[in-house]
């Protein structure tokens, strides 16, 4: 896939000092003056870079606190003028653009639930053509990396330098660890993409509970992404929105001092010939693997042949499940997840089904 080649200013030159990890945090919704103004006033003691709260929330059901609305846009800007820092909150519709950027917010981002919706990214964008202040788009709720590069080039063609990701996780049906599963694949593929791009992890929308936060920050720590968005609350129970992922701003504080933060590039010598040579190793496995699975592929044809002389059905269920169970067997003696073993097997798999499909579907066999 070619790299995108998006015009996005180093976030150094945003117009407020950052060090890198970017950290921003705050309440998930504004509540009352008091509780803003409180939380900026304790991150500030964090060394937090930008203050965040959410002014309009999109609900997935209705009769739930959907923000508190305009009123808070001053509270946010005051708080933030109180510390010195910038603040952010979440845009949906040219309404909340524009009364944002009347109020005085320093960043935008764009919610999740909006990325989705190429219409409304296209208004959004348009309400910001002119405004090059920094707009933080997160990932789609759903794993389509496309969705989610298309509204970042919408942005950026409405004329933003100031551009960045934000990675939330994806939403998904079954019950899983988390709120929203990381896919972290998708975020390092946007890195691929467009390697200029600051993406910033969201662990709070990720975890869904404050258990796996620190784990979750650390995991995007050690991926190099360019920071952090952690949910922070002066009394977390008593939340309007997502009680159970957010921290009081002292234990934000004390997660933040826990993270380890590692160099982009091995500096010495020695150790870089040192990795340098284990590199050589994967890239020979990484041939190797190709040439198997290729081998793999052949084979898988010539069954397709001699299936389709038989007249029988390509899929045999009860084959797919032995070689499943065999897998994950020969996968646990050898330190390989389930689930690694599973997502694997379903891919080697699907291409197998396709190349014996055509080899099916062609009138003559070639010989
Ligand atoms: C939020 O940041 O509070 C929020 C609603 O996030 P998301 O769009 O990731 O669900
Ligand atoms: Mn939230």
């Amino acid at each position: 896939m070619e790299l995108l080649d998006l015009k996005i200013d180093d976030p150094e030159t945003w117009g407020f000092p950052i060090g890198k990890p970017i950290i921003i945090s705050g309440p998930c919704s504004a509540e009352t003056e008091e509780q803003v103004m409180e939380t900026a006033l304790r991150l500030a003691k964090q060394n937090i870079h930008i203050l965040r709260a959410g002014i309009w929330k999109p609900r997935t059901r209705p009769n739930a606190f959907e923000g508190i609305g305009s009123v808070g846009l001053p509270w946010l800007v005051a708080a933030g003028k109180a510390i010195n820092k910038p603040v952010a909150t979440e845009v949906a519709n040219v309404k909340h653009v524009i009364e944002a950027l009347n109020a005085g917010v320093d960043i935008l981002w764009i919610g999740a639930r909006t990325t989705v919706n190429p219409f409304a990214i296209q208004e959004i964008a348009d309400a910001l053509a002119g405004v090059n202040i920094p707009i933080l788009v997160k990932n789609p709720i759903n794993p389509d990396l496309e969705l989610w590069i298309g509204a970042l080039e919408r942005i950026s063609k409405a004329g933003i330098t100031k551009l960045g990701a934000i990675h939330r996780g994806f939403s998904n049906y079954e019950k899983t660890k988390y709120r929203n599963k990381p896919n972290w694949e998708l975020p390092m593929e946007l890195k691929r993409r467009i390697p200029n791009l600051p993406i910033i992890c969201d662990p709070s929308h990720i975890c869904g509970t404050t258990e796996f936060l620190l784990e979750v920050s650390q995991e995007a720590m050690d991926l190099n992404m360019d920071g952090l968005m952690l949910e922070s609350h002066i009394n977390p129970k008593e939340a309007w929105s997502d009680a159970k992922q957010q921290v009081t701003p002292e234990d934000l504080g004390q997660l933040l001092s826990q993270l380890v933060l590692r160099k982009e590039k091995v500096e010495d010598v020695v150790a870089l010939s040192k990795l340098e040579y284990m590199r050589t190793k994967i890239d020979k496995i990484d041939n190797d693997l190709i040439d198997m699975i290729s081998k793999r592929m052949e084979i898988a044809r010539e069954i397709g042949a001699h299936k389709k002389e038989q007249n029988i059905t390509i899929l045999q269920s009860n084959r797919w499940e032995e070689i499943i169970q065999k897998m994950l067997k020969v996968g646990k003696d050898k330190n390989l997840t389930d689930d690694f073993i599973t997502k694997l097997f379903e891919i080697i798999h699907a291409e197998s089904i396709h190349n014996q499909t055509q080899i099916m579907n062609t009138e003559k066999l070639v010989k």
